[in-house]
């Protein structure tokens, strides 16, 4: 049975080989058996059941709680040639009365079905009457529990499968993993019988950073760099911050949409059908977006927020990469978001039990921000999955993580807290650390506390990164009876009686290039400089086909398809044949269509104008000529030309462009009007300051000066 699973995984999906406990789990389904499968997104849920329909005589009927996912998956079965189709509410009535003749004709393989739609008398009788179907799919199988975030009552009612389809095979299928939501789906499916298929949750393909939160809009442009043509997803936690950041980087030149429950329903369906479509969308939203977001190619998932807990920063993150190629997860944290996140939780409605659980969750979000091992090991430790090696791919891993002995001045701290009352914020504590004497200082007498001025060897930034780390670990908190400021908490006392050490993080160095904060990522390299022009013709292609077909540009082809395509150059339509993700059909469809994108196209340098684009984005992230050459493969000089003439047209401005000493500044700018009449070139001027500045300097001050003199 496996050779022939093997054949229709070659000829209709194109592929080679299974994945995981595929091959197992098609087995079992395809002889008859049942079968619960706890796979992660992007597993390959799909073909576990899509592979047996083909292998079993009948019809395969699958639930699935969401209409988008079912007019996804049925597209993506016509694609393949495999005949299949979904009934659900937004169906003309002629268009169900076709479907059901087309069921009585033994037409159709797959039939996608929302749980409510299965579970009416008259779908179920109709099913019974047929007497050919082969399978149940039960998808999102977690929706039958009552604990999960996404029950569905409808879901309940699918126990009465067992029942009256007694003879037909059961599949259910699940990312959510947990033992509570297993026994349940177990119980309430009545699948006592079936075989669990238990993969790992490590998503390997998803690089993990979690940066100190510094200016975080900066911080994020310059990870979105590395980024540019991905869709991905930028979490905030609140609605305004979701317009705010969609405006903003709609006019840094990223196609931004926004995406909350404010919107009304026409507009976010609207802009999730885009995200869908579309290639390159950056969805900015709030936890509103999520389930049911399938989009295989998506690049990254940025949070600008820190999610509750471990369980939903794994879900939101997990959206990133389902296609299995390298993907970010990007999270930027600080201080601020602690104490919100504090705050909230201890105002919240809800029983003192319910709030500890709550509680102890933040903790563990926080801990994996503040950690200092490999941070999926931590990540898969805390849902009881062991990694034995560090991953080698994710920041504590490839960059190291630097400690320190934090005791002294983190007793300081606290003493801060503990001598002015606890009831101060941050900035107030951190002024009395470093000694400074400003009114509200002395109209509270403060300057005359013991720990006044104490803390002037450390930084301000040190200081708040300090505090954000106590508040994080628990030895301070915040006040909510007061006016919200820091307080000391039971824990900090061995701490403050000596009797242990602190040992913290050392955060990464805040360079002026906040871009070294965004830091190497998994996916800036997917696609090389030097292939980036044909990369780009085969997705245009892939877009001109998916428009003519009505259907989303992944469902023609995946990403790591057409990767392929471009790293594998074939030449005839027989090396296309071997590539994965093109079967006997699509091979016929679209094979010599994009042959000849792969035949014709040289390899030309990039666009100027491109480049030119990214250097002004890269430049207001705040990073360094010398820092974007090495980002955009190209030499300083070319990166400093470029910014003269974005300058010139004042699309940066000098200060944005350079760090120069304002003397130097001053100097070079005095020998540039020295002469009356014309400036004269930079090359003139290139011995007098050679040594002190790159000639590129010159270029820029030079348009600078332009610029203002034009006006
Ligand atoms: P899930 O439903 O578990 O999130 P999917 O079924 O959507 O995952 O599969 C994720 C991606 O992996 C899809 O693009 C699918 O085509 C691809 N895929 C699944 N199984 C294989 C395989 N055996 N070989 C190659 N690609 C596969
Ligand atoms: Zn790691």
């Amino acid at each position: 049975m496996i050779d022939q699973a093997l054949r229709i995984l070659k000829d209709v999906f194109g592929y080679d080989a299974f994945r995981g406990n595929q091959a197992r789990i098609i087995e079992r389904v395809a002889s008859g058996g049942d079968a619960l499968v706890l796979m992660p997104t992007g597993g390959g849920k799909s073909l576990c059941y899509q592979v047996p329909a083909l292998l079993r005589e009948g019809l395969t009927v699958v639930v699935s709680p969401l209409i988008a996912l079912m007019e996804d998956q049925v597209a993506t079965l016509e694609e393949l040639g495999v005949p299949a189709a979904a009934l659900n509410s937004t169906i003309s009535p002629e268009a169900q009365r076709d479907i059901a003749y087309r069921l009585e004709q033994g037409e159709i393989r797959l039939l996608y079905l929302a749980p409510e739609r299965l579970v009416q008398p008259r779908m179920l009788s109709f099913l019974q009457r047929l007497n050919k179907v082969a399978l149940f799919a039960i998808d999102e199988a977690h929706c039958v529990s009552q604990w999960g975030h996404d029950f569905r009552p409808e879901y309940l009612q699918l126990g009465q499968l067992a029942e009256l389809f007694p003879e037909v095979p059961r599949i259910a299928l699940t990312a959510t993993a947990d033992m509570r939501t297993r026994e349940e789906i177990v119980q309430r499916l009545y699948l006592q019988d079936a075989e669990q298929f238990l993969s790992s949750f490590d998503r390997p393909n998803i690089f993990y950073r979690i940066v100190p939160k510094e200016q975080p809009r900066k911080q994020l442009l310059a990870f979105l760099a590395q980024h540019r043509g991905d869709a991905g997803i930028v979490y905030c936690m609140s609605r305004k911050k979701v317009e705010e950041v969609a405006d903003y980087l709609s006019s840094q030149g990223f196609p931004a949409l926004p995406y909350h429950a404010g919107l009304s329903n026409e507009l976010r369906a609207f802009n999730q059908k885009r995200f869908l479509n579309e290639e390159g969308l950056i969805m900015v939203a709030t936890i509103a977006f999520g389930m049911g977001i399938d989009k295989p190619n998506v690049r990254f998932v940025a949070h600008l927020d820190l999610p509750k807990s471990l369980e939903a920063y794994y879900q939101e993150t997990g959206r990133a990469g389902r296609d299995g190629l390298p993907s970010d997860a990007w999270m930027a944290y600080g201080l601020q978001d602690v104490l919100l996140l504090r705050q909230m939780m201890q105002s919240s409605e809800g029983d003192e039990r319910h709030k500890r659980v709550e509680r102890h969750k933040l903790e563990a979000m926080l801990a994996l921000c503040e950690e200092i091992r490999c941070r999926r090991q931590v990540l898969l430790a805390y849902f009881d999955e062991e990694l034995p090696e560090p991953c080698g791919h994710c920041d504590n891993c490839v960059d190291g993580v630097e400690t320190w002995d934090a005791t002294e001045p983190a007793r300081q701290a606290l003493s801060a807290i503990y001598r002015s009352g606890q009831r101060y914020g941050v900035g107030h504590l951190i002024d009395i650390l470093l000694g400074r004497e400003n009114d509200k200082i002395r109209s509270l007498g403060h300057q005359r506390l013991a720990v006044f001025g104490l803390g002037k060897a450390r930084t301000e930034d040190e200081w708040r990164t300090l505090f954000r780390q106590l508040v994080a670990r628990g030895l301070a908190d915040v006040d909510l009876d007061g006016f919200g400021g820091l307080r000391l908490t039971e824990a900090c006392r061995p701490l403050l009686r000596g009797e242990v050490r602190i040992e913290l993080r050392r955060d990464a160095k805040p360079q002026r290039a906040r871009g070294s904060s965004a830091g190497p990522s998994a996916a800036s390299q997917l696609v090389r400089a030097e292939e980036r022009q044909q990369w780009e013709s085969l997705r245009a292609l892939r877009r001109q086909l998916a428009e003519e077909h009505g259907v989303p540009p992944y469902v023609i082809f995946p990403d790591a398809t057409l990767l392929e395509m471009l790293r594998g150059q074939p030449r005839t339509l027989q090396e296309m044949s071997r590539i994965s993700g093109i079967g006997a059909r699509k091979l016929e469809r679209y094979g010599q269509a994009f042959l000849d994108v792969l035949n014709d196209a040289p390899t030309a340098p990039e666009p100027v104008a491109d480049m030119r684009h990214e250097v002004v984005t890269l430049v207001r992230a705040g990073m360094t000529p010398a820092q974007i050459a090495r980002q955009l493969s190209c030499s300083e000089k070319n990166v400093y030309s470029m910014l003269a003439e974005a300058i010139g047209k004042q699309q940066v401005s000098l200060e944005q462009a350079l760090e120069l000493p304002e003397d130097l500044l001053g100097e070079i700018q005095d020998a540039f009007l020295e002469e009356d009449g014309a400036l004269p070139p930079a090359a003139a001027l290139s011995g007098r300051f050679s040594g002190q500045v790159p000639e590129g300097v010159l270029y820029c001050v030079r348009a600078a000066l332009m610029a203002e003199l034009a006006e």
